[in-house]
């Protein structure tokens, strides 16, 4: 891609330049691989981001953003991903931040964004349910009112890193009535708070990322719901438009791509060199070419985050390609290392920073088609809002 640096991104790409060859240490790296992540570290990464001020690009900068210009944040993304340095855990700084600051109250926005800001808590999203995934308006979660609490009961499953979690936000159901997007409120749960349960999910991967979360006659202060009751939906969506557009990852797979054509530049021992192999070369062209048609659409929904609005439809444009080509990547480099993929620390194989198995992060890769509404349902999304059909 082409993009004209003026002087000052010259000298902006120079300061993030030397900002992470100085922080982002080989533990920093271990952080946060696309997977299970090691708390501590994560925490410890995004301190180092906030104290430079540079944690919550896409914030108003008012409130802790960095009022970067779209050029900037495209050389920090790709600086970062160039540096190994571990994606900041989204579920507080980029997920419900975006609903406190945009709806919640001048309380609210006081009481929880510092503590995002500074990595002080964790949060994990409780939208889904069992038989409430694609068709999320089905959700059965109950939040009654009782004096100026809600009693919450019901189940929330897929919860990632709930385990770690000190707080959780919530898609509740306050009405049956009428629509059942309009009987949706959105609530933020302590998980301290008594009822509250915490049940791990195996997968495949052999990771613990999931969970299954039970609440049972949970008490959550009226207080802690954001707006109205009952315009949950509203605020859900919005949510789920910032989430769709940090899945998409451009900047991590244009990383993962060059180090599979570093890898396969090497010469293997009875094997010959993989770069040689024009199959093979076409078929790492072809994710090259699709990603970077990718990275314009990604721009112009950065355009529109940066203009003061949400990521519109285009979100779904971009989760959709963004995350068939990270399983193209990581389907490419299973092939590179053969079997070795199962027993290869890649990140010896690649001469990388990664500590994963290729295996383990093929398989947890395989989640990124579902995670964030499945690439079907992105793909109704489209049909709807930008075909209109
Ligand atoms: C690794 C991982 C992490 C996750 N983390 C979280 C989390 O932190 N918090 C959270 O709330 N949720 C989380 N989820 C849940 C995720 O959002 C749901 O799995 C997803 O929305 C799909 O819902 P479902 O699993 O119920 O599948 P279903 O909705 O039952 O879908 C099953 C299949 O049917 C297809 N399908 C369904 N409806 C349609 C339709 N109308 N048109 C075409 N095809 C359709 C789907 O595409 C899918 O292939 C996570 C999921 C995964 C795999």
């Amino acid at each position: 891609m082409d993009i004209q640096f003026t002087p000052e991104d010259i000298a902006f790409q120079k300061e993030v330049k030397a900002f992470l060859s100085e922080n982002v240490t080989d533990e920093i790296r271990r952080g946060y691989t696309g997977g299970e992540v090691d708390p501590d570290i994560m925490v410890k990464w995004q301190k180092i981001l906030h104290k430079q001020g540079w944690v919550a690009p896409n914030w108003p900068a008012e409130i802790g953003g960095t009022g970067w210009t779209i050029t900037q944040k495209y050389i920090f993304e790709n600086e970062c991903a160039e540096s190994g340095a571990p994606s900041v855990i989204p579920f507080g700084l980029k997920m419900v931040a975006p609903v406190i600051y945009t709806f919640g109250s001048d309380e609210q926005k006081k009481r929880f964004l510092p503590d995002i800001l500074e990595s002080n808590v964790w949060w994990c999203q409780g939208y889904s349910e069992p038989g409430a995934g694609s068709d999320l308006a089905a959700l059965q979660t109950k939040a009654e009112l009782d004096g100026d609490h809600y009693v919450v009961n019901g189940q929330k499953i897929w919860t990632t890193y709930a385990q770690d979690a000190d707080w959780i936000f919530c898609l509740v159901r306050t009405s049956s009535e009428g629509k059942r997007q309009a009987g949706i409120s959105f609530l933020l749960i302590d998980m301290k708070t008594p009822g509250v349960e915490v049940r791990k999910i195996d997968t495949i991967d052999n990771q613990h990322t999931l969970n299954e979360v039970f609440f049972d006659n949970v008490r959550v202060p009226v207080e802690n719901r954001i707006g109205e009751e009952n315009k949950g939906w509203t605020y859900a969506k919005v949510l789920l438009t910032h989430e769709r557009t940090a899945i998409a990852g451009v900047a991590q797979s244009k990383k993962g791509l060059q180090k599979l054509k570093e890898f396969a530049a090497q010469e293997k021992v009875g094997a010959g060199v993989l770069a040689d192999d024009p199959l093979f070369t076409a078929k790492i062209a072809k994710v090259e070419i699709d990603l970077m048609a990718l990275e314009y659409t990604e721009l112009r929904a950065i355009a529109s985050v940066s203009a003061g609005g949400a990521p519109g439809p285009e979100s779904s444009i971009l989760k959709i390609r963004g995350t068939e080509i990270q399983q193209a990547v990581s389907e490419l480099t299973i092939e590179a290392c053969g079997h070795y993929a199962h027993v290869i620390n890649d990140g010896e194989a690649i001469g990388n920073d990664m500590s994963w198995v290729a295996s383990a992060k093929y398989l947890y890769g395989r989640a990124s088609t579902i995670y964030g509404g499945s690439n079907e349902v992105q793909k109704n999304i489209i049909a709807k809002m930008v075909l209109g059909l």
